[in-house]
């Protein structure tokens, strides 16, 4: 097929489902996307602050690409598995990727970093951007579990802080300083600010501390007049006090998640077994309820990996979460260096059409609120919360071929 009837035919490629397949099988990175991309410094890099899912590429990665539609944005993250399936490339219609077995293209745009970042060596080090549209905290970069080798399966925190030079804790002030100076550098860019990071021993002083980071936040976002467009989000540990999630009404409006990773018990021992060991899923699903009262229904929120488990298992978790009044959160398991798990699990595209099915159906019946505000992109929530996975999905997965 001609590279003109590819594009042609991306027309009828529907983004979100395309997303799926993406996340998949990741992408294969072709010499004429490399070389494109090189030719473009002002596109978001993989920085490297959470994870590097990617595997046999050498060379400057997007972080994520936008799939072309005249909707809402689809954000999917540029996951490298060594699977060419799915491959990035350019020509003279621009960068697209492209499924050359099933004769599928998709036109794709690039994300432009914030000049800021990009011109600002020391707000380069504290912040990023993620998505194209949250900015992103990351403290500390480091997580007790892995001292204690209880780290959840998937992680790759330990490894990832190992290979890369950003700051390792921060402070109040740091946050408060950096969400001022992006927030006035570049208004327009920013819907959310994310605060996230790894857990200390002490489970009461490290959530006393990420509140902390959320309230500097949110004093920043208050200052610049913001706080009907930019909202603050929080994912960290519950603490063992309880009440202490009362610390969290000094922060208006606040999205806050504590992760379950999966639903399934027994599954849920082998993935996170520091959690398992040192708080347990009943004590997060205690905290998350408490949390539902503190911050609102729907504006609590808990992950689930899809891939870790059986999809109607994270189905079924979903709809629990739901039931709360807490907005799940489902990612598409990514395969990152460095964890434990590194490559051996991979979800089916099949898979996560259940997956997202299920959840198109939870947010077709419930008033859930997606975490990311479409810059997640290993994320479902905001496709399925603007009803793209409803209906039939096309065949992209193996039994296409
Ligand atoms: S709680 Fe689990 S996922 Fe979170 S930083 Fe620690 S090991 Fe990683």
């Amino acid at each position: 097929m001609a590279s003109q009837d590819l594009v042609a035919s991306a027309t009828s490629l529907p983004p979100a489902w395309t997303k799926l397949a993406l996340l998949s099988h990741g992408v294969h990175i072709d010499r004429s996307f490399a070389a494109w991309f090189a030719g473009h410094p002002g596109s978001v890099r993989r920085r490297n602050f959470y994870n590097s899912p990617v595997w046999g590429h050498e060379g400057d990665v997007p972080q994520e690409i936008k799939l072309k539609t005249e909707g809402p944005p689809v954000t999917v993250a540029v996951n490298v598995y060594g699977d060419d399936t799915w491959t990035l490339r350019c020509d003279e219609q621009g960068p697209q990727v492209v499924n050359t077995r099933l004769g599928l293209t998709c036109g794709v745009s690039l994300i432009s970093d914030l000049e800021c970042l990009q011109t600002s060596a020391a707000l380069g080090q504290i912040a990023n951007l993620y998505g194209g549209s949250a900015l992103s905290f990351f403290s500390p970069r480091a997580c007790y579990f892995f001292t204690d080798g209880t780290q959840c399966r998937f992680c790759s925190l330990a490894g990832t802080a190992a290979d890369t030079s950003f700051a390792n804790r921060l402070s109040p002030g740091q946050v408060r300083e950096a969400v001022s100076a992006v927030l006035g550098a570049e208004p327009e860019r920013i819907n959310q600010i994310m605060i996230v990071g790894g857990n200390e021993r002490n489970l009461d002083a490290g959530f006393l501390r990420h509140v902390d980071l959320a309230k500097a936040a949110a004093k920043s976002v208050a200052a610049a007049g913001m706080t009907t467009r930019v909202s603050v989000h929080l994912v960290t540990m519950p603490p063992n006090d309880l009440n202490a999630i009362e610390e969290l009404e000094g922060v208006p409006g606040v999205h806050t998640g504590f992760n379950l990773e999966v639903w399934d018990g027994s599954l849920f021992d082998q993935i996170a077994p520091g959690k398992a060991a040192d708080y347990g899923q009943a004590t997060i699903l205690a905290a998350l309820e408490k949390l539902v009262d503190v911050v609102g229904v729907y504006r609590a929120h808990s992950i689930l990996i899809a891939g870790l488990e059986p999809a109607h298992s994270t189905v079924a978790g979903a709809a629990a979460l739901a039931e709360m009044g807490v907005s799940p959160i489902v990612n598409i398991f990514h395969s990152d260096v460095h964890s434990e798990i590194g490559l051996a699990v991979r979800p089916t595209y099949e898979e996560l059409v259940e997956v997202a099915s299920g959840l198109s159906d939870l947010h077709a019946a419930y008033p859930i609120q997606p975490y990311w505000k479409g810059c997640g992109r290993n994320a479902l929530d905001f496709e399925a919360g603007h009803g793209m996975f409803a209906g039939e999905p096309p065949a992209l997965g193996a039994s296409a071929e």
